[in-house]
């Protein structure tokens, strides 16, 4: 094991998005026809799906903001962002092989929200259900964790997972006041907790009048990291293998805070994203999509028509994902969507690594990615841990972004990692998730 510190790396110097000189009015992309829930599930959950033995299920009434348990009435794991009619259940299979399932909806009027989350606040704001339904926030907020023995820290971070996307920059300076009632919400639910507001430094001023005890960082990928904003506020890394809040550490992003401010202050769900979009022609536009929207609509409101080899990439450049089709939606946490036409894409192969070290300096947790790369060709993912610090990883796709060879580092380790983790688990449940 190699272990060493995250600090002293060389930085990539890849700025971030900002919102300066005025804030932009984000796109409303309307009522969707038709949404989709992905949900990600089990193999053994997948199969569920296949056999139609799910709660939700062709023909099954729905009501915006109502909570639904998709194999259980009682474990409630889902809401539904709009009123209407299941139109079908079915399943994918995703990158690294993960399976989820697809609930469509076909829209109905608008109509009255459920009640669930205002009866909820009137039994107790701060008791289990308010806190399972803010958990459902645009963001996916960690509300229903705050309460966890070991919690010492919560980040409330105003900066950006990926680059092409200022989501959480916006939400900070125009919902401010609901980000603040947001912020005090939390500081209640975790008492003994520091609570920290990170921010990109050109943003301080914007802090004043949060209340909040705040940090400013240089505005540049990939100091956004979760993990990396875990080991500036403590001083330490955080030790490699372990989670975020496995470390003590929960992250609320900026519109997940102000989401809750809403919620708290309409008694209901906001069920409406963010999301940075990058056009064809480089131009980059905020739009605010009903959460399930096809990316094909949410394009068509801006004026960009999307043709059969375009390449989507949702979440960003550097960590984000393809998809293979234009009907795939938008989720809780999609803060950016990516539009290269077909003679604009980003060139990946897998060509032979030529050792020029470049993925080794520009890693932030120091990780010897060329030598890791290795054993992750030959699957020897066991070792790669042993020996070339795998779990140390905080997945910021930097080395795949510099690799002079074009290989597909970040997702080889992806792959890698959520292998491991699926031998786990079958290993802990004596092999039934497979
Ligand atoms: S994604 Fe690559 S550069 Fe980033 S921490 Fe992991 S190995 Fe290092
Ligand atoms: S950047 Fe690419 S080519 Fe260079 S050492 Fe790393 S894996 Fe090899």
């Amino acid at each position: 094991m190699i272990r060493r510190s995250f600090f002293g790396y060389l930085a990539a110097k890849l700025p971030y998005e900002t919102v300066q000189g005025g804030l932009p009015d984000p796109v409303d992309t309307g009522l969707p026809g038709e949404v989709t829930l992905q949900i990600q599930v089990g193999a053994d959950q997948k199969s569920l799906v296949d056999k139609k033995k799910t709660i939700l299920k062709k023909g099954v009434e729905v009501q915006r903001g109502a909570l639904y348990g998709l194999f259980d009435e009682e474990k409630k794991d889902l809401t539904v962002p709009v009123s209407g009619t299941v139109t079908s259940a079915e399943t994918r299979t995703g990158n690294y092989g993960r399976h989820f399932a697809l609930i469509n909806i076909a829209t109905s009027e608008e109509g009255e929200a459920s009640p669930v989350f205002a009866e909820a606040l009137d039994q107790d704001p701060k008791g289990e259900a308010s806190l399972t339904c803010l958990s459902h926030l645009p963001g996916c907020p960690p509300f229903t964790r705050l309460a966890d023995e070991g919690i010492h820290t919560v980040i409330l971070s105003a900066m950006e997972k990926d680059l092409f996307t200022n989501v959480n920059q916006y939400a900070l300076q125009a919902r401010k006041a609901d980000f603040k009632r947001g912020a005090d919400f939390i500081k209640e639910l975790a008492p003994k907790a520091r609570v920290v507001l990170v921010l990109p430094r050109y943003l301080e001023a914007e802090a004043g009048d949060t209340g909040c005890e705040t940090v400013g960082v240089k505005n540049l990928y990939p100091n956004g990291n979760p993990a990396l904003l875990a080991a500036r506020l403590s001083g330490t890394p955080i030790e490699a293998g372990k989670t975020l809040e496995e470390s003590g550490f929960l992250l609320f992003s900026a519109e997940s805070v102000a989401a809750a401010g809403k919620a708290l202050r309409t008694r209901s769900i906001p069920q409406e994203k963010l999301v940075s979009l990058t056009l064809k022609d480089k131009q980059t536009k905020l739009v605010n999509a009903r959460i399930g929207t096809p990316i094909a609509r949410i394009f068509e409101a801006v004026g960009e028509t999307l043709v059969k080899r375009d390449h989507l990439i949702v979440g960003g450049p550097l960590t984000g994902m393809s998809v293979y089709t234009p009907e795939f939606p938008v989720d809780p946490d999609t803060d950016a969507i990516l539009c290269y036409g077909p003679d604009n894409m980003p060139r990946l192969t897998d060509t032979y690594c030529i050792n020029c070290g470049k993925c080794v300096r520009v890693c932030p947790a120091n990780i010897p990615v060329n030598l890791l790369i290795r054993m992750l060709e030959n699957g020897l993912y066991e070792e790669a841990v042993e020996k070339y610090d795998l779990d140390a990883c905080v997945e910021c796709g930097l080395c795949s972004f510099i690799c002079v060879a074009k290989m597909p580092l970040f997702q080889q380790i992806m792959l890698a990692r959520h292998t491991l983790a699926e031998s786990k688990k079958s290993a802990e449940t004596g092999g039934s998730n497979d």
